[in-house]
């Protein structure tokens, strides 16, 4: 009870403290502030208009901003400044403290320059009543908050996330799928975990899509309903996002190479199924290939026919199977024997042995590089789209704000009835909300170059892996397109092998890639493509 007419009495007296004062008002929103909790331009607008008239304020000028907070270096606040020299004011009203500055030295020093001329800067929210001393040090404190808040973020930008990353923890935001969570085993640190509901529908989009039978729209669209991502770079970023195999990508730093590394959180889907997806994703036409069966047979020979040259005679080698007397197979790579050759050794030894081959191709830094230029190119098709999608949605949000706008001005002047003017605010307030968050979910190029990178250099590190796991038309074309020449096995080893101008200039030169580095844009582009034109790309090398 009593607090109640506290309160009442305090308004009043708020109220006639600021009784036909003159104010001037001042909105802010920030594009390039990391967080800004802040309300859009028009509900500040409206809070402020609101809060003038329910105490009988005057409204001089009102001035609105996109600008960061963390200066006073803006040009309405210049504004501002020639404002309150030229007219008579008494205040300046913003609606949180956090709109007016981020940084506390140059906000409290701001403020005391209009104190000086008689003017009180105020925040309608967080409102500080400067006769009682007590109340300054929250100002302090609003301040501050804005401060350290940004203080705190680029410090944690700089030097935590890489050692998280290295540990295998995922720093940002969580990916559809998953959702924020704790490590038990680790000071209850961040770590993301599956969403029950959510993680379900990421394995079922993988393995459908794994399937080659749909397309991403279909997906999308099926998957949309269930609340799973709105436009189409998302989704297609979502297909390569390696965080669902339970792998964590530290970027490139200064001398350090970006790496893969095991994740702390556990994985959605299986590594073999993302690179079924990758498969379809970036090269359709192999999933015909692929779907043309392969016997058994075959799949146990996968160099035979063009790829082996028999060490004795030259020609090339075919393979076959014996029956050993406890009724399993046995396979073996052999040439010609009516031709009277009878090289023949072991499928298992001549597999291993060319699996230690690529075990022995390690990207050099150079060529991390340069299939960075490749992807360069990747990325300037979709910022592209990003750029389209961008801004539809924000021209679309500029209409609703100024339909908003045009309401409030409408209802105020008298011109709209108070219950059409709250349904279509809050229609307006919800669209204006879906959009926002749409326009949050478009992945930026740079996120989508990132999930590209991540699966190029999966194959680079780890050619062995994907051979194995490849289906024999894949390892087929992996081979040919590794080695120039075909391969001769002997005493149990490959003949000094030639390697493919490509794997050369990947794995092996230095000279070549620095000369190309030193040259423009174009040329890197050029080799890139021809990179690209030999199959040595996410096309081939997916499986
Ligand atoms: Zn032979």
């Amino acid at each position: 009870m009593l607090q109640e007419w506290l309160l009442k009495l305090l308004k009043k007296l708020l109220k006639m403290r600021h009784k036909g004062k003159r104010a001037v008002l001042y909105a802010r929103v920030s594009t390039t502030d990391q967080k800004d909790n802040g309300y859009s331009l028009p509900q500040q607008k409206e809070a402020l208009y609101k809060y003038c008239k329910n105490n009988d304020i005057d409204v001089i000028d009102y001035l609105e901003e996109d600008h960061t907070g963390t200066t006073l270096d803006r040009p309405k606040i210049k504004t501002l400044r020639n404002i309150v020299k030229s007219q008579k004011i008494d205040l300046i009203l913003f609606h949180k403290w956090d709109r007016f500055s981020r940084k506390t030295a140059q906000g409290l020093i701001e403020i005391e320059n209009y104190k000086a001329q008689g003017i009180e800067a105020n925040s309608i929210i967080e409102h500080i009543d400067f006769n009682v001393p007590q109340q300054q040090m929250m100002l302090f404190m609003y301040l501050g908050i804005g401060e350290v808040e940004n203080a705190v973020r680029s410090q944690r930008t700089k030097s935590g996330i890489r050692g998280a990353l290295k540990e295998g923890r995922h720093v940002n935001r969580a990916p559809i799928g998953y959702i924020q969570g704790k490590d038990p085993y680790n000071n209850n640190k961040p770590l993301i975990k599956p969403c029950p509901d959510k993680s379900i529908l990421i394995s079922e989009i993988f393995k459908e899509y794994a399937t080659g039978l749909y397309t991403q729209e279909d997906l999308r669209k099926k998957y949309y309903k269930l609340g799973i991502v709105r436009s189409k770079s998302q989704f297609s970023n979502l297909l390569s996002n390696v965080l669902y195999t339970g792998r964590v990508l530290v970027p490139e730093n200064g001398n350090e190479l970006c790496e893969l590394v095991p994740a702390l959180h556990d994985a959605i889907i299986t590594e073999a199924l993302f690179l079924k997806v990758q498969n379809v994703k970036f090269g359709r036409s192999n999933v015909r290939l692929n779907s043309k069966s392969t016997s058994a047979h075959d799949s146990q020979l996968p160099l035979r026919g063009g790829i082996l040259k028999c060490a004795k005679c030259g020609s090339n080698l075919t393979g076959s199977r014996s029956k050993s007397r406890n009724g399993s197979y046995h396979y073996y790579y052999h040439c010609n024997h009516k031709k009277g050759c009878k090289e023949r050794f072991k499928v298992s030894i001549a597999h291993e042995e060319l699996e230690n081959l690529l075990i022995s191709l390690q990207p050099s830094k150079a060529s991390v590089r340069l299939f960075k230029a490749i992807l360069i190119d990747e990325y300037h098709i979709s910022r592209a789209d990003y750029k389209k999608d961008s801004n539809r949605l924000k021209n679309t949000l500029k209409t609703l704000e100024l339909k908003l706008d045009n309401l409030t001005e409408k209802y105020a002047e008298g011109d709209v009835e108070k219950n059409s003017y709250i349904r279509l605010k809050e229609k307006y307030s919800k669209d204006m909300n879906e959009i926002k968050l749409e326009l949050s979910e478009i992945p930026s190029p740079n996120k989508g170059i990132e999930n590209y990178v991540n699966f190029g250099l999966m194959l680079l590190s780890d050619l062995k892996s994907y051979f194995q796991k490849s289906n024999t038309e894949v390892k087929r074309k992996l081979i040919g397109s590794i080695f120039s020449e075909k391969l001769v096995f002997e005493n149990n080893q490959y003949r000094t092998t030639k390697f493919s101008e490509v794997v050369d200039l990947i794995f092996h030169s230095h000279r070549d890639l620095q000369d190309l580095e030193h040259k423009k844009g174009d040329s890197i582009s050029k080799v890139s493509y021809s990179v690209a034109g030999t199959g040595l790309e996410p096309v081939t090398f997916g499986l």
